[in-house]
């Protein structure tokens, strides 16, 4: 089918109404830069899920980076995504103001020459994703060991999808399908998502970030209403089986742990930690005090799960805005709060 004719049929659906929610910050980014909302019926709505990875980094994560970078001779080293997102009392950026002892990168392997010019200093790298950044942390561990690096540590919030969505399926908000995430699936495969399309009886359609795969994966799960199927519309990088090689690196360093989710909570299994025989890498990752919000009307947790829009959010554009983040959906930019303010939704 022609993307003209894809265009036309979204536009003039009339049937039943669907709610598909996509659950890659990635893919929430391109739906809203694409303008992908405005070209669907008002019978065809889209909603956000727990995929951006610093929006559902649980505030006690935050706040013991905080910690950390004002203890003496250690260093947090970060992604420059997560200096501003609010623990429960403060952040790394307000922290830094104090003295805190942050350095921002832009990969996890600049922390080796770090810490080979500074051995009186313990550098901690603050390890947030899902499955297709674990690989690059299980690659790091890997070089650490081999070459006998004894000053780093890593503090990880590693999630994992499927026990996230299955969570969202139980929690009752009507969803008819998911837009599977595309990076995600490089790594697990699309196979993994079978499981919960035939638990819950919905579609699940890998897709790629581009607007037309979008709209193609959209088309797609209008037809696939009410079956439990999976199907990969972005098979250019994505097989089922996943990318066995990098699993197998996971798997020799990480397991899964019961991981907290901003907002949500814990999940049985929705994580990955380092494996007890390599604790001495971790730098408290399994110790962390429960999830408080700083700003208790920040309603994050409903904006994740999609039982909320940003714009019904009562401090959206009023209290918080990009300059002055209440909660990390305004933060990344990968968050849909950070998206309806940017394109001016709501
Ligand atoms: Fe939280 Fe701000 Fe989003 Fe409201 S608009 S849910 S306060 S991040």
């Amino acid at each position: 089918m022609e993307l003209k004719d894809i265009i036309t049929y979204l536009r003039e659906y009339d049937g039943e109404p669907l709610t598909f929610m996509e659950v890659c910050g990635t893919h929430t980014a391109s739906i809203s830069e694409n303008g992908i909302p405005s070209l669907l019926s008002d019978k065809i709505k889209l909603i956000s899920g727990p995929g951006c990875p610093v929006c559902v980094t649980a505030s006690s994560y935050i706040d013991r980076l905080c910690d950390l970078a004002l203890e003496p001779n250690t260093c947090v080293v970060t992604f420059g995504d997560l200096i501003r997102v609010p623990g429960s009392k403060t952040s790394l950026q307000e922290i830094k103001g104090d003295g805190g002892n942050i350095k921002i990168v832009y990969s996890p392997f600049e922390i080796i020459d770090l810490a080979k010019e500074d051995n009186d200093t313990t550098f901690v790298f603050a390890a947030v994703g899902f499955e297709t950044t674990t690989p690059i942390y299980a690659l790091l561990v890997d070089k650490i060991i081999s070459e006998s690096i004894n000053n780093i540590k890593l503090l990880t919030a590693l999630k994992t999808m499927p026990k996230a969505i299955e969570v969202l399926c139980e929690m009752g908000k009507k969803i008819d399908g998911f837009i599977a995430p595309g990076h995600v699936s490089v790594i697990t495969g699309a196979n993994i998502f079978k499981p919960l399309a035939e638990k819950f009886q919905l579609p699940f359609v890998v897709s790629g970030f581009k607007g037309e795969e979008l709209l193609a994966t959209i088309y797609a799960l209008t037809k696939l209403k009410g079956q439990g199927k999976v199907l990969n519309l972005y098979k250019s990088v994505v097989n089922d089986e996943g990318n066995v090689k990098a699993n197998e690196l996971v798997n020799k360093y990480f397991e899964p742990y019961k991981a907290s989710w901003r907002g949500i909570g814990e999940i049985d299994g929705s994580g990955m930690a380092l494996k007890s025989e390599y604790h001495i890498y971790d730098a408290g990752s399994l110790n962390l005090a429960l999830d408080k919000l700083r700003n208790k009307a920040c309603r994050c947790k409903e904006v994740i799960t999609g039982f909320t829009s940003p714009n019904e959010c009562p401090l959206f554009k009023k209290v918080c805005t990009p300059l002055n983040p209440q909660g990390a959906c305004m933060v990344s930019n990968e968050g849909s709060c950070f998206h309806y303010f940017i394109n001016n939704r709501g």
